[in-house]
């Protein structure tokens, strides 16, 4: 066979295979792999605020490296990238972390590997992609920084003030349902926090999914009741605009407290979870409600458990207890079974009066 040359550089077949008349060097050049490169490379945007990413306005959340954001985002906007069929992107080199909220731009070099037909052996080609990162404003920045919010959620306490240790757990739970939201809810922002003169707390909320599903998460950690209401908020382009709030309602009920639920007399030992375990003062028995029942509509107050009377043991023996009240230091009797079992002489304990006798509350 005759030796060929390249018709473009004249270079023999004994330097470099010769494919349709082309070496290999000048096919390529001749023969792009990448046939378009769409919107002059990939164009995102940056919220000046919050240092979000945006590609085409679908933000994504920035956590601790944006690279890997922009880098899904380039790898989107390489679906777009038109080329001869089965070239694939064999490497791109490294993108760097763009300046905080404002514009900038970069360029990485993608490189590309493929050939237009089986006759060609597969050769790359190299291409030099500007990233412009334009400065903006997110649509979460937009509506946070505007006030606007889908949903109030209200805590509430039912005849009491909310204690300080029940407003850390609130805000525990809080902050820990927003980190979880916001992964994949952008707008599970908590836009005001009002605390309330006599001790409520009005979360104004982003999303009305997020603000429901936050007050139901803290209603069910206080055995708590929820109400809920739509208000109009206002009309805009001749269509009224809803607000819905939940209203937690705390109940007046605490652990030590006694309770009436299904006409039975009880203390209550714990609330774990939405969950209300009860003591029953007669039969001495526990038993563990399930959260539907664990609310303020079941469960009725009776009795605080600081207004119950404390009585100190005098004297223990087989089949009675004598005891002293602190408060009036009138003694009374009591079969030893109202008690509950391990007592000494000389302890304290609350007791209730009932038409039927005392009955310890132990807890
Ligand atoms: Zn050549
Ligand atoms: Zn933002």
């Amino acid at each position: 066979m005759p030796n060929r040359f390249c018709c473009k550089c004249g270079k023999s077949e004994s330097e470099e295979p010769i494919v349709q008349g082309f070496c290999l060097s000048c096919y390529a050049k001749e023969f792009p792999l990448v046939l378009k490169i769409p919107e002059k490379g990939l164009q995102l945007t940056t919220c000046k605020l919050c240092g979000d990413l945006a590609y085409h306005s679908k933000w994504k959340e920035v956590e601790d490296d944006s690279t890997s954001i922009i880098d899904d985002f380039l790898r989107e906007y390489l679906e777009k990238v038109k080329t001869v069929s089965s070239t694939k992107v064999i490497a791109i080199s490294n993108i760097e972390e763009p300046p905080f909220g404002v514009a900038s731009k970069q360029e990485v070099v993608i490189i590309f590997e493929g050939s237009p037909n089986e006759e060609v052996p597969a050769y790359q080609q190299e291409i030099v992609l500007p990233i412009k990162i334009n400065a903006g404003v997110c649509e979460r920045c937009g509506k946070f920084t505007g006030g606007y919010y889908e949903s109030i959620v209200q805590i509430r306490s039912d005849q009491r003030k909310i204690k300080e240790k029940e407003q850390m757990f609130i805000s525990q739970i809080i902050e820990q349902k927003r980190n979880q939201s916001l992964k994949d809810n952008r707008m599970a922002y908590i836009s005001k926090t009002v605390d309330q003169i006599r001790g409520g707390i009005d979360l104004y909320i982003g999303d009305k999914n997020f603000a429901k599903n936050l007050a139901s998460e803290i209603a069910s950690h206080f055995a708590a009741s929820i109400e809920y209401s739509t208000k109009l908020k206002s009309v805009k382009d001749g269509k009224p605009i809803y607000y819905t709030t939940y209203c937690v309602r705390l109940p007046n009920f605490e652990i030590g407290d006694l309770v009436r639920y299904q006409k039975g007399l009880f203390q209550i030992q714990m609330i774990n979870n939405g969950r209300a375990t009860l003591y029953n003062l007669r039969t001495k028995e526990s038993k563990t409600l399930s959260q539907k029942d664990s609310t303020p509509e079941k469960i009725e107050l009776y009795k605080k458990k600081k207004n119950l009377q404390k009585y100190i043991i005098m004297s223990l023996q087989k089949t009675t207890v004598s005891l002293m009240n602190l408060q009036t230091y009138e003694t009374i009797n009591v079969p030893r079974s109202s008690l509950v079992d391990d007592h000494e002489e000389g302890q304290e304990t609350l007791l209730i009066e009932l038409s039927d006798g005392y009955f310890e509350c132990p807890i």
